[in-house]
């Protein structure tokens, strides 16, 4: 038992994981949100006989911590934040908190795109091998409330840049870097070498028996491991092999595994997933098992028979011969460039694009979509960019309402094309969530049969 007091700032699932874990160890334990904290939460809250407030910051409340726990989703910029390091009092993240209650192994996995995707399939490849594995971090319950309520030998963590920070001391046994493409750069002072640095602290504090799994191919990732020393093992991981390079595809045809704990191939084409970006997501998942020991078969047969994740390219229905694909998760331009990668070379897609810019530049997809797309259906409140950036490519026709742009797609799509929803934009203009706007998609596709 301890009497030292921590202060878990944000009541979503990071920080009440933080504080049930905090509260089970026995410290003085407060937690506060600015905001307002969800039924669910304040129920959990309650149970645990927590003590803790939301609408406000009790400064007397706060400034007495010893240690103060801070979800991600807070800036390093906000008031409290700014008042708790002038007193200097350490604030760390909840992966930080929950890291020195478990000698769980960490597998972490970051990037700029494909996070999500690769976790839940490591977490699949891992959990069908038989080993007892947690699910946590950005996707599924918080790090904290699995140390504090269950047992688990290993965790797969999705860690986003946010959550990265404020992380000292915690150590991955495997850390996964996707990419690293623009994203978020608001909170970092619009430098991309912040961004990079956040990113990069995934690999902070690992040994020579830890592993570090990375795209090779990727110039950042290259560039900031020409300025750093690690003594992890590095296993890069590409398309076509490199020096050293422990997953690769040789001869188009063949996935092949090479490092020291096993060496296998498979088929590419028998990987549940296509699309370049799933080559990598999958190579990175397979990697992971690979040094985790699991079997060769069951890497293969776990890469291939995996289900997939909601709203990225989600197969949804066959109707009148025009396949519709779900990429509404695809918020950033990169990750529609790995989607119209993924389709035909001819020009058979119908691209659903629009919805809130982030400042995109569209010249990234430009040669794809005059390769590959046949017309552009603008869904957003305010389409002016897009249509203007490609009226003079292919057609663009303008809506406003989902129904409308199902419309437009029907008309512009025959027997054998492809409607894709991969907006390239957030989607806050006319939906509530990259969720919603995918359900509000796949409901009204379905009912076209
Ligand atoms: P994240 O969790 O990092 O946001 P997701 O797995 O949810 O990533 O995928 C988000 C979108 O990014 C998908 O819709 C897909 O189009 C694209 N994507 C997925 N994996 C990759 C990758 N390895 N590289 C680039 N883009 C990707």
């Amino acid at each position: 038992m301890s009497n030292r007091r921590i202060v878990v700032l944000g009541g979503g699932e990071s920080g009440v994981g933080a504080a049930v874990l905090a509260k089970v160890k026995g410290f003085d334990l407060f937690l506060s949100d600015f905001g307002t904290i969800a039924p669910k939460y304040r129920k959990m809250l309650d149970d645990y006989q927590i003590c803790w407030e939301d609408g406000k910051h009790t400064e007397e409340l706060i400034l007495n911590a010893d240690e103060v726990i801070k979800s991600p989703g807070i800036p390093p910029t906000a008031p409290i934040i700014k008042k708790i390091v002038e007193k200097g009092i350490p604030v760390i993240s909840e992966i930080e908190f929950a890291g020195r209650y478990t000698d769980a192994k960490m597998i972490c996995i970051t990037g700029s795109n494909g996070k999500t995707t690769t976790t839940l399939l490591t977490y699949h490849i891992l959990s069908d091998a038989g080993i007892n594995v947690g699910l946590a971090g950005n996707v599924g319950r918080s790090l904290a409330f699995q140390v504090a309520t269950e047992h688990h030998d290993v965790y797969v963590i999705e860690l986003s840049s946010f959550q990265l920070e404020n992380m000292y001391d915690f150590k991955a046994n495997v850390a996964v870097m996707m990419n690293i493409t623009p994203d978020h750069l608001d909170r970092y002072d619009y430098k991309m070498q912040n961004y990079v640095k956040a990113k990069f602290r995934i690999i902070n504090n690992m040994t020579a028996n830890d592993a570090f799994i990375y795209w090779q191919d990727d110039p950042v990732i290259n560039a900031q491991l020409e300025k750093i020393t690690t003594e992890a093992h590095l296993y890069p991981f590409a398309e076509h092999c490199h020096k050293d390079s422990a997953a690769y595809v040789d001869d188009e045809r063949e996935l092949i595994f090479n490092t020291p704990e096993i060496s296998m191939k498979m088929p590419r084409a028998d990987l549940a997933l296509s699309g370049l970006h799933n080559l990598f997501n999958s190579m990175a998942a397979g990697l992971s098992a690979c040094l985790l020991d699991v079997n060769k078969d069951n890497i293969r047969k776990s890469l291939s028979d995996f289900a997939g994740v909601e709203h990225r390219l989600e197969y949804v229905e066959t109707v009148n011969g025009v396949k519709y694909i779900n990429d509404s998760k695809a918020t950033n331009v990169n990750s529609c460039w790995y989607a119209l990668e993924s389709m035909p070379k001819t020009k058979t897609t119908v691209l659903i694009l629009g919805g809130k810019d982030k400042g995109n530049d569209y010249s990234e997809i430009l040669p794809l979509v005059n390769e590959r797309v046949k017309a552009i259906v603008a869904m957003g409140k305010d389409n002016a960019k897009i249509v203007d950036f490609f009226k003079e490519v292919v057609p663009v026709t303008d809506t406003h309402s989902l129904a409308d742009a199902i419309d437009a797609c029907k008309a512009a799509a025959e027997e054998g094309d492809t409607v894709l929803l991969s907006p390239c934009c957030a989607s806050f203009d006319l939906f509530k969530s990259y969720e919603d706007r995918g359900d509000q998609f796949k409901a009204v596709v379905r009912n076209l049969k």
